[in-house]
């Protein structure tokens, strides 16, 4: 069974682009009879902001998205990833970073995703203090990935981004890793998000391996920019949903090349949604990396 996914970082309220991308998820596991799940990506605690995930799963709501199970938290996974994290200790492909953000820049040089780490730590048999980082030892091979929108993705993770940490030296797990353990635990199929998480993909689908989890099939939809900036959650760009929600609709499918009927615009977004499951095709969307939205959409 397809089971499809939206995971929000509860930062603030939706903008446009985090509406496209839950759409796109959203149309893509209806039109295959699957389900479609809501996680909370909230490990990150000191970006939670009070408020953002009622504002955000109550957009969801008045957009019709409705959620098949009870919305996951990654904050309540902990034990989880702990459990995870001692598996690749075990099989030694862990170790601890005590390096400060300074000293990595100092003796790092520049890679597709930051500094690439030096490795200087790999042997140096840090002891786990609650200060130091943990971090995956890459290795030296090229790694391709078929993704259905943006086609053949290739890294190679230690010359493109170096041994990446999987937890903070503040003891937060890394996004990197918790969304693999997340994959896993929702027994993801498709996993359909924004281009600008694309980068990180590779080292996923990495961790995958090493936990042998099945990797989902990707689907990186154009990341939605307004002056070559990706939309976020904190500069202004902010929508109204209320009452906009069948102009949001036909801008969504607009943005993602699905087929517009000119009567979806007096339409209630109860009649256009299952139209727009019936109609909706991946071939449609446009094969770029990111695409410019018009100025009026989200003021
Ligand atoms: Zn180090």
């Amino acid at each position: 069974m397809y089971i499809g996914r939206f995971a929000p970082t509860p930062s603030g309220p939706l903008h446009f682009g985090s509406i496209v991308t839950a759409i796109a998820s959203y149309l893509d596991a209806k039109s295959h009879q699957g389900k479609w799940l809501v996680k909370i990506d909230d490990i990150d605690r000191p970006r939670v902001l009070k408020g953002a995930e009622n504002s955000i799963l109550n957009s969801l709501e008045l957009l019709g998205l409705e959620w098949d199970e009870k919305p996951s938290h990654q904050s309540e996974r902990i034990e989880f990833y702990q459990y995870y994290l001692e598996a690749l200790k075990e099989n030694g492909h862990l170790y601890l970073c005590s390096c400060s953000r300074k000293t990595i820049h100092a003796l790092g040089k520049s890679g597709l995703d930051g500094i690439i780490y030096n490795g200087a730590c790999r042997n140096m048999g840090h002891t786990d203090s609650m200060k130091n980082a943990y971090r995956v030892q890459v290795n030296n091979s090229p790694l391709v990935i078929e993704d259905l929108i943006q086609g053949k993705i290739k890294q190679n993770l230690a010359n493109d981004i170096g041994d990446f940490i999987i937890k903070r030296s503040d003891q937060i797990f890394a996004y990197q890793f918790a969304v693999v353990v997340d994959n896993y635990l929702d027994k993801l199929t498709h996993l359909c998000r924004g281009n600008d998480l694309i980068n990180s993909l590779p080292r996923q689908r990495y961790l995958h391996q090493l936990l042998g989890f099945k990797l989902p099939i990707c689907l990186h939809i154009p990341a939605a920019t307004k002056q070559q900036k990706k939309l976020s959650k904190g500069h202004g760009d902010k929508i109204s949903i209320q009452g906009n929600e069948t102009a949001l609709w036909v801008e969504a499918l607009k943005f993602l090349g699905q087929p517009i009927l000119p009567e979806y615009a007096a339409s209630n977004i109860k009649e256009i949604i299952p139209d727009a499951i019936k109609k909706w095709s991946i071939n449609h969307i446009p094969k770029s990396t990111s695409i410019e939205v018009d100025a009026h959409i989200h003021t």
